[in-house]
């Protein structure tokens, strides 16, 4: 025990009381807090009760930078990161320049580095094909020696269904797998409203779920026939579950994501034509919505991701059919997701799979289950604190987000990484 660097004492796991003992930033033990262990030289907290979790880790982000930093740069989306109980954080990479060489993954590698460099860790997602145009396919191989943990035409549909397969085996060969934004590109592709009754009611330019369901249906029947992984982006509605099901029933290799604004919102809230309501793909119906709750607790839908897209004020600040879509989400993912786990409506199983164990396995990053030897990433989370969405609450750059003036339940207290207290 002489090595032991950090005791966390009196925090809640579950329902019992805990003490984390860390040494070397790793997890030395989890122990009852009744037996009020002795640890002489070691760094005491008192938790005080609050509820102990593991760190999360997002896969699906947008931190804008190299190109785009007026909207988000990579320091600025580490602190709210970092703030918002992320230690792992994937990025997409239609940055400018794209994302689609060793020389601007290197880049952001080492922006991560200097900004923050006790973590959160920055794991960057290299484009699919150069310049993200899906003609011709990007040097996976060099992006992946770089760092890239995977490869994604995030943010644009790939067309060919024969581009697809070829960058899937590539990308296999590689060891990584291929994250999908899918949407049918000949469908209103970017809409970022829904087609149904209220776009109809508001004249809006719309996109029907199957644009969605199409492009899923492509991916798994690929995975399925090359036995080779497949990751599918932000789901949003119950034709994708249902496919999604299917392909996990007979066994296809189909992990998928949702995010939380698509668990708790539904196209009501873009009909009065409010573009922080705008996000691709769009916001679905109430009944989508039951359908990916069930989903994930089921485990049919894998994990959790924010899909964190930064922009300007102004940018946002016009007609919907020009505003930009996304919605800025690694402040508030947590809070929101923590308090569908309060309402019962996601098991705490789900919730720490979705945000854990679940991204972690898929791309293999280093995970915290509080066994002996983990990374010492865990948070202190205050599930009484309130708190309210302005501007100013927001870490992000991205103060567009549908939640903003709301008033949330349960902040980060705490955020400890390798054992050192970081907020
Ligand atoms: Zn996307």
């Amino acid at each position: 025990m002489s090595a032991v660097q950090l005791v966390v004492r009196n925090a809640l796991w579950g329902k019992k009381k805990v003490d984390v003992l860390v040494a070397r930033g790793r997890i030395a033990a989890l122990a009852p807090a009744v037996r009020k262990t002795r640890v002489d030289g070691a760094e005491e907290f008192d938790a005080g009760g609050l509820a102990l979790l593991p760190s999360l880790t997002d896969c699906h982000t947008h931190l804008r930078e190299p190109g785009f930093e007026y909207k988000e740069d990579i320091a600025s989306g580490l602190d709210a990161a970092l703030h918002g109980g992320f230690s792992n954080v994937m990025c997409m990479a239609n940055t400018s320049p794209v994302n689609d060489n060793a020389t601007v993954t290197e880049l952001m590698l080492e922006k991560a580095r200097s900004a923050h460099p006790g973590g959160p860790r920055l794991y960057p997602v290299g484009a699919l094909s150069r310049g993200l145009k899906a003609e011709e396919l990007a040097p996976l191989a060099e992006l992946a020696q770089a760092g890239c943990v995977a490869f994604s035409n995030d943010g644009l549909p790939v067309p060919s269904a024969e581009f697809f397969r070829r960058a899937m085996e590539y990308a296999w060969d590689q060891g990584r797998r291929v994250i999908d934004h899918c949407e049918e590109p000949s469908m209103n592709p970017g809409a970022g409203m829904n087609e149904g009754p209220v776009s109809g009611r508001q004249g809006m330019t719309a996109q029907p779920d199957v644009a969605e369901a199409a492009q899923v249906a492509r991916d798994i029947l690929l995975a399925d026939y090359l036995k080779i992984p497949v990751h599918l982006a932000h789901i949003s509605c119950r034709r994708s579950v249902e496919l999604i099901a299917w392909a996990k029933e007979r066994g296809a290799p189909v992990t998928a994501e949702t995010c939380p604004h698509y668990l708790l919102l539904t196209e009501e809230r873009a009909a009065n034509y409010d573009t922080a309501a705008k996000v691709n793909p769009p916001l679905r119906t109430g009944e989508d919505v039951e359908a990916l709750l069930a989903a994930l607790n089921s485990g049919v839908i894998d994990i959790l991701v924010t899909d964190h897209a930064p922009h300007a004020a102004h940018e946002k600040e016009v007609e919907f059919d020009r505003a930009p879509c996304g919605i800025s989400g690694l402040d508030t993912a947590l809070s929101l997701t923590w308090d569908l786990v309060e309402k019962k409506r996601l098991s705490r199983e789900a919730f720490l799979r979705a945000w854990t164990t679940g991204p972690c396995g898929i791309f293999g990053l280093p995970v915290n289950r509080f066994q002996v030897g983990d990374p010492a990433d865990f948070l202190l989370f205050d599930p009484a604190a309130r708190w309210e969405v302005t501007p100013e609450s927001l870490r992000s750059k991205g103060k567009n987000t549908p939640f903003l003036g709301s008033r949330l339940r349960g902040r980060v207290a705490a955020h400890f990484l390798g054992g050192k207290k970081k907020v």
